[in-house]
C-alpha cells in the first residue's frame, strides 16, 4: 500500500528513542516512546481516537455531531483533530490555569474553548462536571469522558503495549509513567505484564497529586501540594486506573522534573514537556535500583512548544523557584513568543 491513512491512520507505532546520556549514566538502556511524534502531537492522540471510533462503533456519535470534553489541553487538541478530520464539532471545557499555547492551538483547530475556573473535583463546577452538563444539554452530542471511559486505557493495550514489547523484543525489565488519566499507565502495564508479570510498572507522580499514597499504602492523600507539570497528577482514581497492575509509585520534586527537561533539551537533542521530564526522572531512578543491564521504558507524551511561555521562559521558573534546575538558560533569555504570551 502506498500513500498516508490520514490523521487516524497517523496515531500511534512511534518511534522508540534510546535516551543516550541517562543510559550512560545507569548502565541500563532507557527507551523513551516518543509519543510527541503522533500527528497531533501527544500522546493522547490515541485516547482521542479510540473515543471516537468507540462512540461510533456504539452508534453513540453519528454525522455531523459534536464531541465535548472537559481536559486540560492534549486531549482536546488530539479531539480536535479528529473532529477536524471527519467533520464533527468540537467542543472542550478547560481549566483556566493552562498554558496559552494550548488554548491557543486548540482555538486554531477549530475548537470551541470554553475556560472554566480552575476548582477541586468535589464542586460541582469543576471542568469535566461542565462538560458532562454540556454534552447532555446539546442535540447528537458525546461526552467523551477521557477519565472514565475504558476505550482510553484499551487503546493502550492494543496499541502502545504491543509496540512497546515488539520494539524491545519483549526485553523489557520496567515500564514507567506519570498519570493524568491513567489510561497510558494502566492499558501498557496491563498488557506488558500479560506477557510477563515480572515487568514492574512504576507510577510516576507529581507532587500534590494523591496517587502515590494510594499506589504504595492504598489510601488516596495527597503528597505535597503545587506542581509546575500539566495533565498529570490527580486525587482519585478513575476507571481508567482501577484495578492496574502497577507494583510502585515514586514521587518526583518538580526540582527534579524541570532538571531532567533541560537535560533532555541540551544532552539528548530531545524538546519536550514537563511530563516527559518527570517520566524519565523516574525511569533514571528505576533504572538506579535495577542495576546495570536492565532495560527501562518510559513515556516522551508531547513536546516542549507547548510550554515555552512557562517551562522555557526564566522569569517564569523564577517565580516558581525553579530557575536553579535550569542553569543552561541564560538570565533574561526568553524567547518572543514567550515574551508576548507572558506580558
Ligand atoms: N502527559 C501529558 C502532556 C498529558 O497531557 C497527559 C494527559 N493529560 C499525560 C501525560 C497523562 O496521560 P494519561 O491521561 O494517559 O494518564
Amino acid at each position: 500500500m502506498t500513500g498516508s491513512l490520514g490523521f487516524a491512520g497517523s496515531v500511534g507505532n512511534t518511534p522508540l528513542v534510546r535516551l543516550r546520556r541517562v543510559s550512560e549514566e545507569t548502565g541500563c538502556e532507557i527507551l523513551g516512546k516518543a509519543e510527541f511524534m503522533n500527528p497531533g502531537g501527544s500522546v493522547k492522540d490515541r485516547a482521542a481516537l479510540a473515543i471516537i471510533e468507540d462512540a461510533e462503533a456504539r452508534g453513540a456519535l453519528t454525522a455531523g455531531g459534536t464531541v465535548v470534553e472537559g481536559t486540560a489541553g492534549n486531549t482536546g487538541i488530539g479531539l480536535a483533530h479528529v473532529c477536524n478530520a471527519r467533520g464533527y464539532r468540537c467542543v472542550i471545557v478547560m481549566p483556566d490555569n493552562q498554558s496559552a499555547e494550548k488554548y491557543l492551538l486548540l482555538k486554531t483547530l477549530g475548537a470551541e474553548v470554553h475556560p472554566v475556573p480552575t476548582v477541586p473535583y468535589s464542586n460541582p463546577n469543576q471542568y469535566q462536571k461542565v462538560a458532562q452538563r454540556l454534552a447532555a444539554s446539546l442535540p447528537n452530542a458525546i461526552w467523551s469522558n477521557q477519565f472514565d471511559n475504558t476505550a482510553n486505557r484499551d487503546a493502550h493495550a492494543r496499541t502502545t503495549g504491543p509496540e512497546i514489547w515488539a520494539q524491545t523484543q519483549g526485553r523489557v525489565d520496567a515500564f514507567v509513567a506519570a498519570a493524568g488519566t491513567g489510561g497510558t499507565l494502566a492499558g501498557v502495564a496491563t498488557y506488558l505484564k500479560s506477557r510477563r508479570p515480572e515487568i514492574r510498572c512504576v507510577l510516576a507522580d507529581p507532587p500534590g497529586s494523591s496517587l502515590y499514597e494510594y499506589i504504595n499504602n492504598g489510601t488516596l492523600k495527597a503528597t505535597g501540594s503545587g506542581s509546575v507539570t500539566e495533565g498529570i497528577g490527580i486525587g482519585r482514581v478513575t476507571a481508567n486506573l482501577a484495578g492496574a497492575p502497577i507494583d510502585e509509585a515514586l514521587h518526583i520534586e518538580d526540582g527534579e522534573t524541570v532538571a531532567s527537561v533541560y537535560g533532555l533539551l541540551r544532552e539528548e537533542g530531545l524538546f519536550l514537556g514537563s511530563t516527559s521530564g518527570i517520566n524519565v526522572a523516574a525511569a533514571v531512578r528505576v533504572a538506579r535500583r535495577l542495576g546495570p543491564g536492565h532495560t527501562v521504558v518510559t513515556v516522551l507524551c508531547d513536546g516542549g512548544a507547548r510550554y515555552q511561555s512557562r517551562l522555557f521562559n526564566r522569569e517564569w521558573l523564577q517565580q516558581k523557584g525553579l530557575a536553579a534546575y535550569a542553569p543552561e538558560l541564560a538570565p533574561g533569555q526568553t524567547l518572543s513568543i514567550a515574551t508576548a504570551l507572558v506580558a
